[in-house]
């Protein structure tokens, strides 16, 4: 299938929204990574969302709207199915990079939810994202616009790199301003949870809630770890895939500046030895700029050849938490202390 660039002008917005609209799938950006987007009431349409992107089954989608009373017909009792948890952080945090998982309501297919009787919902602040969603006239299921496994893209150009031919339009839109991926908390249980880290941090979800917030524990985990095999269960079932990776081999590196230097020109010596082309990425301490820059740069570094990336750790805490996330999954958890 050809697929086609749309610009983010009101007409080609509009044909974008009809093209969700008769069951076809739109690439878009938002403030965290390009999604591929869907009808997410149209199962059919959804399904082929899993089928563009080899993605499995079981791993659900997060549904997008324009406006907070699109909520209500996705969540179970309606209106009234919003906590006073759920309303403080709309109210503080919409539009923007937080995803909540509230229970569902039977008007969601369950090809949407992956078989849960959860729904993922965000109400993004892009624009264009925003737009898209209001000429579509329903709500739009979107995973990352990228193949399963692969990082996800933050340019349209990135999108094309694995989308082209296999959906029918990319929208051109600007690079995302994030560069990693929603925050998804879970508000169907006890106590808010985060299941996926991101951008809205959970000190800031504390702030706004006034009280504490939970990771998954398994966040807080690595497969390599001795407890691991029991505790690394996540929950949102998208933490468990092989996710974030080039087809390079990247390995974390921990330490300062001169630390992280001496590191990565011994283990980057060693490997050029065996005759790979070896890149290093610093981002200093700067979670944002590392965000922003992280998943574009694996993949140009995967276009230009490249055999082993060296990434210098970021702090642990805060937002760095969230991209250390995302780095590690690259690596596969191979960590240089
Ligand atoms: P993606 O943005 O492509 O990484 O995919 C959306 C992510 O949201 C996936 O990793 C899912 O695991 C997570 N997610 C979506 N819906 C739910 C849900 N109902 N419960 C828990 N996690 C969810
Ligand atoms: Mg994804």
């Amino acid at each position: 299938m050809e697929t086609l660039r749309l610009s983010t002008s009101d007409e080609d917005l509009r044909r974008a929204g009809g093209i969700i609209r008769a069951g076809s799938l739109v690439a878009f950006p938002t403030e965290t990574v390009y999604g591929l987007g869907a009808d997410a009431l149209n199962a059919e349409a959804v399904a082929s969302v899993y089928e563009a992107k080899g993605r499995p089954s079981d791993n659900p989608m997060i549904v997008h709207i324009a406006d907070a009373t699109d909520l209500y017909s996705l969540i179970k009792g309606g209106r009234s199915g919003i906590s006073d948890v759920a309303s403080k952080l709309m109210t503080n945090l919409w539009p923007g990079p937080l995803t909540m998982v509230f229970k569902k309501s039977s008007r969601v297919p369950d090809v949407t939810t992956g078989g849960l009787d959860t729904v993922a919902v965000r109400m993004p602040s892009n624009k264009t994202a925003r737009r898209l969603i209001r000429e579509a006239g329903r709500p739009i299921a979107a995973p990352s616009a990228n193949l399963s496994g692969k990082p996800s893209p933050t340019t349209a150009e990135d999108v094309l790199e694995d989308m082209d031919g296999r959906i029918r339009a990319v929208i051109m839109g600007e690079q995302c301003d994030v560069g990693i991926e929603s925050t998804v908390l879970d508000l169907t249980g006890d106590f808010p949870q985060i299941l996926r880290p991101g951008m809205i941090t959970k000190e800031k979800l504390s702030e706004v809630l006034g009280r504490k917030v939970y990771y998954d524990p398994s966040l807080l985990r690595s497969p390599g770890d001795d407890k691991a095999d029991e505790e690394f269960k996540p929950k949102s079932p998208g933490m468990k895939y092989k996710h974030y990776s080039p087809d390079a081999k990247v390995r974390i590196i921990e330490g300062d500046e001169v630390d992280f230097a001496d590191k990565a020109k011994e283990i980057g010596l060693e490997a050029k030895g065996r005759g790979e082309k070896v890149a290093i990425l610093d981002y200093g301490r700067d979670a944002s700029k590392a965000a922003k820059k992280l998943f574009a740069d694996l993949r140009e570094l995967d276009r230009q050849g490249y055999d082993l990336i060296l990434i210098r750790a970021l702090p642990s805490i805060g937002f760095g938490f969230s991209v250390m996330n995302r780095m590690l999954k690259s690596a596969g958890y191979d960590v240089v202390k």
